[in-house]
């Protein structure tokens, strides 16, 4: 990295080179498939939104809402007593594409159930550490409209499936329910009652959760708060007779498409619009931030935006840290063909190799003319299946050489496609 740069990156934002990017590539196409395969569409929301959305939608007393926007000052017209805390860029996508289904009146002009998908950046204004980045990217997947145990399996199903194929190691599903309007008082009360009495052992922050949000005591990462909450209610023990049942249609679809969860019932996820089932995938090798991905049933954020009562039920990924538990692999090359030509007809050649990359062979050709020996090794350094060599007294005919087998043909120039592309069948 270049020192007291001036023009530098944002801190927390990172580039991607092409090699890099072959590999969000690889795993975004990977995700589309997957999910187009059960009727998944995409869609694209706004990068910026107003705040007022993520108050609403995610919830204020989160760490997303309270620490972590990154605020987009309102232009004059919008000017105001919040004018530079009016727009936001999104943290997440959840809250966003329940806005747009409410605010483009999705229930009436599709009705049934809805399924998107999204991928691209989110912005959380986090210290940055290993592992987080101020810009990241989420894969998501949102089921809008069914109320479903079914649906909740198809969704974590398909979660499985994706990072199963990308052979990421050892991973776990942890699945919990954090109950429903009718249990959850409940259980908080339980919960509040159970945290009062360890006051003194929690922390200032979960001394203030216990009071206004006692399933949060949960998120804390301090050993003390931990170790009390090793010993908490149990909400299993506390979900009423519907979410029960719905819990046990969830493990039943799962178990039939051989996914077996965990059952983590100290798992609540950090967001306030989620219902009966929640869930996330972990694994052994990220350490302490050791969830790649996460979602959960969300039946009444819909109606909490003004819109008609709509279950629903989603995940996300982070991209990057799917990325950091990729298997290394060896790197695939960007060419089929490497050229050879010290020259001087260079143009002829330009012609002949657009000619071949407009029939889809990835071609390599250099203009800055060097040495045959020069060019050969950069060819080699390429790792192109084949070099192709034009001679300057017979520009017509070329030798293509192979280079695994090391076999070489003398042929015309609109050979070249059918002998690599054939080839590559
Ligand atoms: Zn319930
Ligand atoms: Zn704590």
């Amino acid at each position: 990295m270049k020192q007291n740069y001036p023009y530098r990156g944002v801190k927390g934002m990172k580039d991607v080179f092409p090699a890099e990017a072959r590999h969000y590539r690889r795993l975004e196409d990977r995700a589309r498939r997957l999910l187009e395969s059960c009727g998944c569409g995409e869609i694209r929301t706004p990068l910026v939104e107003h705040t007022v959305l993520f108050e609403r939608g995610v919830g204020q007393g989160t760490d997303i809402v309270n620490k972590e926007m990154f605020y987009v000052p309102a232009k004059d017209e919008e000017a105001g007593p919040d004018a530079l805390r009016r727009m936001v860029l999104r943290p997440e996508a959840t809250a966003s594409v329940a806005r747009a289904y409410v605010e483009n009146e999705i229930d009436k002009t599709a009705p049934g159930v809805q399924r998107y998908f999204y991928l691209g950046p989110m912005f959380r204004y986090e210290r940055p550490q290993k592992g987080r980045l101020r810009q990241f990217t989420q894969i998501g997947a949102e089921f809008l409209g069914s109320p479903s145990p079914g649906t909740d399996a198809e969704a974590i199903g398909v979660l499985w499936d994706f990072l199963q194929g990308l052979f990421l190691g050892d991973l776990t599903l942890l699945l919990n329910s954090v109950g429903c309007p009718a249990c959850r008082p409940d259980y908080l009360t339980a919960l509040q009652a159970f945290a009062r009495t360890r006051v003194a052992s929690l922390c200032e922050d979960c001394r203030a959760r216990a009071e206004k949000n006692p399933l949060r005591l949960f998120d804390c990462k301090q050993p003390g708060c931990r170790t009390v909450m090793a010993g908490a209610p149990n909400i299993q023990d506390h979900l009423c007779h519907d979410c029960r049942a719905h819990q046990a249609q969830v493990l039943d679809f799962l178990q039939r498409i051989g996914v077996t969860p965990h059952l983590e019932h100290r798992l609540m996820r950090g967001l306030d619009y989620y219902t009966r089932t929640v869930f996330e995938v972990v694994s052994q090798n990220l350490g302490a931030q050791n969830a790649v991905a996460a979602g959960g049933r969300y039946d009444n954020l819909i109606a909490e935006l003004e819109g008609p009562a709509t279950p629903a039920v989603g995940w996300s990924a982070g991209v990057e840290r799917l990325l950091e538990l990729l298997p290394e692999t060896a790197p695939e090359p960007w060419f089929d063909v490497f050229v050879v030509d010290p020259g001087p007809d260079l143009a002829a050649t330009f012609a002949q190799v657009t000619q071949l990359r407009r029939q889809g062979v990835r071609v390599g050709l250099e203009f800055e003319a060097r040495s045959v020996k020069a060019l050969m090794k950069r060819a080699d350094k390429t790792g192109a299946r084949f070099t192709l060599f034009v001679a300057a007294d017979h520009p017509a005919q070329v030798q293509l050489k192979d280079m695994t087998s090391g076999e070489q043909t003398g042929l015309a120039w609109d050979q070249v496609a059918v002998r690599v592309l054939g080839k590559h069948e």
